[in-house]
């Protein structure tokens, strides 16, 4: 966990009140590179700002894939996931403002609120570190399991509004939080034209934010039919499929050669990268939102060789109560409908299966809702 723990944090105390008798419970389980499984493990203890959840929604990211291949590092025996819905069975005894049985999200990313990175501006880095902010399923115990501990449980559990779903719901911890945060990052402008590379679940939710921050014209590239339709409902008023065309002539054609105001990047290749560099303009905000690997490299043209006013922005899923308050208030007001981006349902006994289809994106997937 982060540098900013401290021992009070971690040490097991008594639960309020002892609600739950189980003592295992099934959880999904990072082995090695390749391999995570279902396995029985123990419910976890909660600390004196800790909240014990019981799971009744999860899903799988992207994230998780990278980590089943290896391409992510954390350490075996980790619970992964970092998307939780459920009920708070247990409170730690210095956690107040909740209840036992109260239906809450916590974000992907729990920041502890306390620290400098925090209290700067920065909760994603909680800890003064890169990535810090994200603990679930990363450094901590993450949440595709019967139940989750959530640390810091005043500053992350985010109580569900009466009358939505788990399922409406379900994108807020990560992928809405971090597809509106590409969106935020950008500083869009009434007005402004956007475009989005890669239509997963995270650029369709960048897609509708930079529709509800009032871009004019938001094109969105991809090349999987169902993601393109989906970006047409999700807000984008063009749809490019690279493979049909070349997406910078397209969108420079579609800007009068002006290029876009900002360009939001979220797949995380050099080849996206560069597209989002190629069709901006100058003094436009390029807002990345992938994980990359191996070097990313800066092609000096469009970069206009360092001296273009271009903006470069990254941006973590933002986490915490507030920021979850607020996109479950975006999904009640029925501004978006992100439903329609849970294309397959699993119990966790399945998890293993959800797994394989998610990483080989077959059959139009698009998100998966996996239900202990
Ligand atoms: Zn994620
Ligand atoms: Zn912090």
């Amino acid at each position: 966990m982060t540098s900013m723990t401290t021992d009070i944090d971690t040490c097991a105390v008594p639960r309020r009140p002892a609600a739950s008798t189980r003592r295992t419970m099934k959880a999904a389980v990072f082995v090695a590179p390749g391999r995570i499984e279902l396995q029985e493990r123990a419910v976890p203890e909660i600390g004196f700002n800790d909240a014990l959840v019981r799971v009744t929604t999860t899903t799988i990211c992207g994230t998780d894939v990278h980590i089943l291949k290896g391409e992510y590092p954390v350490a075996p025996g980790r619970i992964i996931g970092h998307e939780p819905v459920g009920v708070i069975e247990a409170l730690g005894i210095a956690v107040s403002g909740y209840r036992v049985g109260q239906r809450v999200i916590a974000g992907a990313i729990t920041p502890c609120g306390q620290c400098h990175s925090c209290l700067d501006g920065h909760p994603a880095q909680c800890g003064g570190h890169a990535i810090g902010g994200w603990k679930f399923g990363n450094t901590i115990d993450g949440c595709q399991a019967e139940f989750v501990r959530v640390p810091n449980a005043m500053a992350n559990l985010a109580p569900i509004p009466d009358g939505l779903t788990d399922e409406q719901v379900l994108m807020c911890p990560d992928i809405l939080s971090t597809g509106f945060g590409g969106a935020e990052s950008g500083n869009i402008r009434i007005g402004d034209t956007v475009a989005v590379f890669a239509q997963g679940p995270i650029g369709l939710c960048a897609t509708a934010g930079a529709k509800l921050r009032g871009a004019t014209l938001v094109i969105r590239v991809d090349a999987v039919p169902t993601r393109l339709a989906q970006a047409r409902q999700l807000g984008a008023d063009v749809v490019v499929d690279f493979r049909a065309e070349d997406p910078v002539a397209r969108i420079l054609d579609l800007t009068g050669g002006r290029g876009v105001d900002v360009a939001i990047e979220a797949l995380g290749t050099q080849a996206t990268f560069e597209s989002c560099l190629r069709v901006l303009r100058p003094g436009g905000t390029l807002s990345s939102l992938g994980v990359y690997s191996g070097k990313l490299e800066l092609p000096l043209g469009p970069f206009a060789a360092g001296l273009g006013d271009h903006h470069l922005v990254t941006t973590l899923c933002p986490g915490g109560k507030e920021r979850m308050r607020r996109l479950m208030n975006i999904v009640g007001s029925g501004r978006v409908d992100l439903k329609p981006l849970v294309t397959h349902r699993f119990t966790l006994d399945q998890i293993e299966q959800a797994y394989e289809l998610f990483a080989s994106q077959r059959d139009g997937v698009l998100k998966v809702a996996i239900t202990p």
